[in-house]
This record gives C-alpha cells, structure tokens and sequence, in this order.
C-alpha cells in the first residue's frame, strides 16, 4: 500500500455558531480549504466546547451531533452532521498521547465546534471524526507537550483540526455590527498571527505573558488553547498559511491557520 501524504493541520477560528447556517467569507474559505487539503482518512478534532477535567477521545462509532448553544434560530438545531465515528483511532490516540491518560468516551460526540467548520469543510459527513477533549487544568506547555505526541497521526492519514477562537471575550461582545473591532482584539489579532508567522512558539505557549491584550482576549482558555495543539504539530521547514482572518462581533477572531 503507498505511503498516505503528510497531511496538513488546521486550526480554525469558528466564531458564532450561525457561521453553520450563513454563507460568508468564513464559510467559504472552509469550504475551499476542505477542497484543496489531501483527503483524509479520519479527523482528529480538538474543539474548545469539550472542555473537561482530565483528558477525553470518543470512542463510539456513531458520534451524535451536539447542539451545544442556546438562543439560536431553530434551523441551527436541525442541523446535523452524521460522520461516523472511528474507534480505532480513539484506541490509537490513547496510545500516542502516554504518558498523558485519555478515557475513551462514549457519552459527547460532536459538538457544534466540530460539526460547525467540517459542515462546510466536508460537506459529505463521509471522513470519520473522533474528537479529543481539553484537560481545563493543565497549562499551554501540557497541551503542547500532548500535541506533539499526535505527530504519527499526520503520516497516517489523519487531518488533526482545531477549533477555537485566538481572541474570545464574549463578556465584551457588540451586537452592532457597524461597532467593529476592540482596538485590544485587533492588536492581539496580529500579534498571535505574527508570532505564528514567527514560529515563536514558546511565547504563544506562555500566553499568560502577553500581556493586557492577552487578558482580554484570552478571559478564559478554551477557545485559545486549540491553537496550542496544531502549533505543536508544525515540522521545522513547514509554512503557515492564513486562508482567512476577521473579528466579529468585536472580540471573536475568525483568524484560520493551516501548517504544512
Ligand atoms: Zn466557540
């Protein structure tokens, strides 16, 4: 059997859940990527809404569709996003991330961090998807660190995404679309994307440095720390490119980055 292509890593800045349903710029730079990446095998995705106390991957082989919002238009939660589930690759995760101990999962799914990007990435819902949580108690180095040990998973056939939001502070979110941009969300904006550019790693592991900018960007690390996880899987020669940046509602970044 041929070698499968190395298979690049994206992280996806997902913003509003009506991203699903809407067609905008975003979406369509979703779906142009999901078109121009090697098919995969399977997708490993971390997403910032499975957030839990240690270390998670569902196992089962049919991953329900979580609708994990409230307030929405009720066409959000017809959505669903039927991709079948892949427990061989929930086994062959535990196994890469030790000494780290991941469960097997058999009680979330696919939240709307996931379903969200991939309905327009891969329309078709036909590439298994097996999702790994975010341990809330551990540090950027541990996540990191995790990261870095999925490495095999890229020579497999396997597309690793993350799905979170580098500026994420919806306490100081502006529903007046006219409002734009904090200047803070902006600053962070392009200053995470420059240090991506940078492969200045290390600061962006220690996020907690950055400063004022950072603290409001970052209030709370979910949405942050699946950057972390695709950051760690970059190669020393690899590229980053940034098929599509923008802040909405003026503290969500819709910044994407896609390494290899
Ligand atoms: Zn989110």
């Amino acid at each position: 059997m041929p070698a499968a292509p190395r298979m690049p890593v994206v992280f996806f800045g997902h913003g509003s859940p009506m991203n699903a349903l809407a067609p905008n710029r975003y979406a369509d730079a979703w779906r142009a990527l999901g078109t121009r990446v090697p098919r995969p095998r399977a997708i490993l995705s971390v997403s910032a809404h499975w957030y839990t106390r240690g270390s998670a991957v569902t196992a089962m082989a049919r991953p329900r569709t979580i609708h994990d919002f409230y307030g929405f238009p009720p066409p959000l939660y017809e959505l669903s996003y039927p991709a079948p589930g892949d427990p061989a690759l929930a086994a062959r995760v535990r196994a890469l991330a030790a000494p780290a101990e991941v469960q097997p999962d058999s009680g979330w799914g696919l939240d709307h961090g996931t379903w969200q990007v991939l309905l327009h990435a891969f329309p078709g819902a036909d590439v298994p998807v097996v999702q790994l949580s975010i341990d809330g108690t551990q540090p950027g180095s541990y996540h990191y660190a995790l990261g870095r040990r999925l490495a095999p998973l890229r020579d497999e056939g396997v597309l690793v995404i993350g799905s979170g939001n580098v500026v994420h502070n919806l306490a100081l979110m502006r529903r007046d679309p006219a409002a734009g941009p904090y200047d803070w969300a902006a600053r962070f904006d392009e200053r995470v994307r420059a240090l991506i550019a940078a492969r200045a790693h290390a600061a962006l592991v220690d996020y907690e440095t950055l400063g004022e900018d950072a603290r409001r960007s970052i209030p709370t690390p979910e949405h942050y720390l699946p950057l972390l996880y695709c950051l760690a899987l970059q190669d020393e020669r690899e590229e980053v490119a940034f098929p599509v940046d923008g802040i909405e509602l003026g503290s969500v970044s819709l910044l994407a980055a896609v390494i290899g």
